[in-house]
């Protein structure tokens, strides 16, 4: 149904991990599709095949107006045959962003509800009403973090990176993070790095670790001091490192995920958080299609690829 790419592991070189006695290397998840980008891929392919088995026609799912998780799922939705509705946050959200006109060009109904309604979006109630104006439906939640999501998440290291010895990853939800924490070996670190303000995620975490049953062999550690004021806020530091890391490595990231997590490995290396002898791999998480929308609404051009 979705086919996936090669993702190659590419190995940085700069003379600091020279310095600390350190590897430093990237998992190039974003490259696993052209459109269904990044962990999106993972957590939508056994969404998609569940709704085919369960004989649905429509997807049905939520997010803000530059959602990644509605940008991946407008485009596998097209690509499996399904239908899709994209229920987005805020009655004056641009239609015409490159993010919502590529769900429209991906055939999305697009569905647009007050911030007060969008806090109701997980009611049974709303959701029957949902139900009466579309009709029937696969419900992928906010975020596209459900149990399917996860274990797709488990996917996503291989045998070929059990050599690492700390895993760094983005957390939104913390889904892909779940799955990352039930996948890595005894001898491994997950270093998760929230681009949300606030400790909640923490428990938040331990709350749907134990919800999914994963008790991780290896240890896990996720870092709340990356935000830069919380989901979808910037600082010009960040923007700064992401085009110096781009200059400098030839990657791009983005700045709600990929670019506060990187920029919180090279502070953590740079305070010796990880000890000689690291083998560290970041998970390019993808997102990049963001990055024009982000240029429309801040003027700042990011590079893309
Ligand atoms: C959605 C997303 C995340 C967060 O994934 P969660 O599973 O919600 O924690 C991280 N990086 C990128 C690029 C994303 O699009």
């Amino acid at each position: 149904m979705l086919q996936p790419q090669p993702v190659p592991v590419q190995d940085l070189l700069h003379p600091i991990f020279e310095e600390k006695s350190i590897q430093l290397s990237i998992l190039r998840l974003d490259l696993v599709h052209p459109e269904v980008s990044g962990n999106k891929f993972f957590k939508l392919k056994n969404n998609l095949a569940e709704a085919k088995k369960q004989g649905k026609r429509t997807l049905l799912t939520f997010g803000g107006a530059f959602s990644n998780h509605i940008y991946a799922t407008a485009s596998a939705a097209q690509s499996a045959g399904f239908r899709s509705i994209g229920v987005i946050r805020g009655e004056d959200a641009d239609e015409y962003n490159p993010t919502l006109l590529h769900a429209k060009e991906m055939g999305m109904g697009l569905n647009f509800i007050d911030r007060e309604t969008y806090r109701q979006k997980n009611t049974p109630d709303f959701l029957e009403k949902l139900k009466i104006q579309f009709g029937d439906f696969y419900l992928i939640p906010e975020g596209g973090t459900n149990e399917l999501a996860v274990r797709g998440t488990e996917e996503i290291l291989q045998k070929s990176h059990f050599s690492f010895t700390d895993i760094c990853v983005s957390i939104g939800t913390g889904g892909t993070f779940a799955g990352l924490a039930s996948s890595i070996q005894e001898h491994q670190r997950l270093v998760g790095f929230s681009s949300l303000k606030g400790e909640f995620i923490i428990q938040e975490m331990e709350k749907m670790l134990t919800g999914f049953g994963i008790q991780s062999r290896g240890k896990l550690e996720i870092n709340t001091d990356f935000h830069f004021g919380g989901y979808g806020k910037f600082k010009p530091e960040l923007i700064d490192f992401m085009i110096w890391f781009h200059r400098e490595f030839k990657i791009p990231l983005d700045p709600v995920y990929t670019g506060k997590m990187a920029f919180g490995v090279w502070n953590l290396i740079g305070e010796n958080h990880f000890l000689p002898g690291s083998k560290i791999m970041m998970i390019h998480t993808g997102g990049l299609q963001g990055n024009l929308g982000f240029k429309g609404k801040t003027g700042i051009d990011l590079p893309i690829l």
